[in-house]
């Protein structure tokens, strides 16, 4: 159940109703948003519903028709533009991400900042902590990967998008980091995705290739009724049974997710080719089916790349997907008009 308020409540106006809520209605299980309550299904069930349309900043009652009503166009049928900095995700132009799988050092992301910044892509995305299936593969640089990538952001003037693994690491992430990218290893970690609920930063959040879409959008629930609007999530490909096609990029998704909810959704083409050879065209044709933005693997040197050189574009590779794109939507933007 979820208590749609008038306005979006200030501090002082938010504390008022968490007092009425908690002393009047001795409701525990609550999650508190500027904008709405969302009552906990075991306290929906004996609460007086006159009673809580009676409180302070209260407007309606929306009883629960949807596991995900925050992220569901239950409440909100238009689609949501997210706004990194002076850019904005879900509009009509693609948002493009694009950077190495690791940061390996200050020259290796220097050199393909520059050359994703020269191509057009608007974000830089550069793991810093990797989590990966094997612990005696390479971690990331972890500190010390953040302190490059906060030269970097100084230097070149890009916003940066990189994973956040624990929510301890959110403090060092918040001068440098501005999309937290939540792993799909990590999609169901609740305790994380309550932790940057809590965050005011954009959370850009993986499905993992084994959950279903209804699993995904209750974690991007979870970053919702926890307090975070900004949610983006990414898509990067689905498992199959097949020993040749470990991973495939499904086009339907973009619309049956697009169907289900408001969030902006992009496509990530390298951890859902596993081959630099194949990324393109699923970039491509996941921009043609609706996706608000990729987000790309790129490296300078992908035959040296520390982590997933294999699906890396380089950065030629990356300038020839670039041009295809803006060929690609001038077609779309002529459709439109
Ligand atoms: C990554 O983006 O480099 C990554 C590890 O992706 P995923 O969580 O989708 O495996
Ligand atoms: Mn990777």
């Amino acid at each position: 159940m979820i208590l749609l308020l008038k306005h979006q409540l200030n501090e002082k106006e938010l504390q008022e109703l968490k007092d009425r809520l908690l002393s009047f209605h001795d409701l525990t299980c609550l999650s508190f948003n500027k904008q709405n309550v969302v009552i906990t299904a075991n306290d929906a069930f004996s609460v007086d519903r006159t009673e809580l349309l009676n409180l302070p900043y209260v407007d309606r009652i929306v009883e629960q028709e949807s596991e995900y009503p925050l992220a569901s166009r239950l409440l909100k049928s238009d689609s949501s533009l997210i706004a990194i900095g002076p850019l904005t995700i879900g509009g009509q132009k693609p948002l493009i991400m694009a950077g190495p799988c690791a940061v390996e050092s200050y020259q290796q992301v220097a050199a393909i900042a520059q050359a994703i910044a020269k191509s057009g892509a608007a974000v830089l995305r550069a793991g810093s902590y990797k989590p990966r299936s094997s612990p005696y593969s390479f971690q990331g640089l972890g500190e010390k990967g953040l302190e490059i990538l906060r030269q970097i952001k100084k230097e070149y003037q890009l916003p940066i998008v990189s994973e956040i693994v624990a929510s301890e690491q959110l403090a060092a992430f918040s001068d440098v980091v501005d999309i937290l990218q939540v792993g799909a290893r990590n999609m169901q970690n609740y305790q994380l995705l309550k932790a940057l609920a809590k965050s005011n930063k954009p959370v850009l959040l993986k499905r993992n290739p084994a959950n279903t879409i209804d699993e995904w959008l209750l974690s991007a629930e979870y970053l919702l009724a926890g307090g975070n609007p900004n949610v983006i999530l990414c898509e990067r490909g689905s498992k199959t049974f097949d020993s040749h096609l470990p991973v495939a990029f499904n086009l339907n998704i973009v619309s049956a997710v697009k169907k289900l909810t408001h969030l902006p959704l992009i496509a990530d083409p390298s951890h859902a080719s596993g081959d630099y050879k194949l990324a393109e065209t699923i970039a491509l044709s996941a921009i043609l089916a609706g996706a608000d933005g990729l987000l790309v693997e790129v490296h300078d040197q992908p035959d040296l790349a520390v982590t997933d050189g294999k699906q890396s574009l380089s950065c030629e590779n990356f300038q020839k997907l670039m041009d295809k794109l803006a060929t690609l939507t001038a077609i779309k933007d002529e459709q439109r008009t």
